[in-house]
């Protein structure tokens, strides 16, 4: 059977501010170079210290992301905590042309809308193993003043009321675990029937070939 290209999956990364998700995407695509591609998003917050315009975010105005809206260049896109946050189009639709796996990390407004535009995406929701945990490493990673802490903590309260419409539950308590399960599950999800069926109608036509004697 000549082998037809495996099929890129849309794939959502949620997690409460500080679940580490950041870093677990970073290093899925070192550890399989080739298979992921990770959306940069548009955002009009500011840069924080180290981040780099086209590497973490593309840097925006309100103007500039208004016209990403009005222009149709966005996916989706969320307010959270007072910015704007989107997908940029184009980057979506090419890469996964090229049969990625396209990962968005993106809160949950945003992840519901790709649900409902792409009900074959799938969602993975990543937590650390507590809320005391959450907090710890929200305040360790010493970016934000205890304002802003307190906004992203009680914004993880709403979030996890939503949680259940995700497709996974994954705790990053150890980071090494964490990006072996994640990697697992989109492994699995690519043999599941209903991302098959190009290959089933394939094999099914040869054998039923081979079987009149072809
Ligand atoms: P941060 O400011 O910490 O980088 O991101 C804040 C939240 O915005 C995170 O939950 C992050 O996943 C989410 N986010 C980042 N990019 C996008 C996007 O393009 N769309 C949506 N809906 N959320 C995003």
């Amino acid at each position: 059977m000549e082998d037809t290209k495996r099929k890129g999956i849309l794939i959502v990364v949620s997690g409460f501010s500080g679940a580490g998700k950041g870093t677990i995407m970073k290093r899925l695509l070192e550890e399989y170079p080739g298979q992921y591609s990770l959306s940069v998003s548009a955002t009009t917050r500011q840069p924080r210290p180290g981040e780099a315009h086209g590497r973490e975010y593309f840097f925006v105005s309100v103007e500039e992301f208004e016209k990403m809206i009005a222009e149709n260049a966005l996916v989706e896109h969320a307010k959270y905590v007072s910015n704007y946050y989107g997908t940029p189009r184009a980057y979506v639709e090419e890469q996964m042309a090229l049969g990625k796996d396209v990962i968005l990390e993106i809160e949950i407004q945003g992840a519901l809308k790709i649900k409902e535009k792409f009900p074959d995406a799938l969602l993975l929701f990543i937590s650390p193993p507590s809320a005391k945990e959450l907090k710890r490493r929200l305040t360790d990673r010493g970016t934000e003043d205890a304002a802003a802490i307190a906004s992203r903590l009680s914004r993880a309260v709403e979030e996890s009321r939503g949680i259940e419409a995700y497709d996974y539950f994954v705790i990053n308590d150890s980071l090494e675990a964490c990006i072996a399960q994640v990697h697992g599950i989109i492994e699995n999800e690519h043999s599941r029937m209903n991302r098959n069926q190009e290959k089933i109608d394939q094999m099914r036509q040869e054998l039923s070939g081979f079987a009149k004697g072809e």
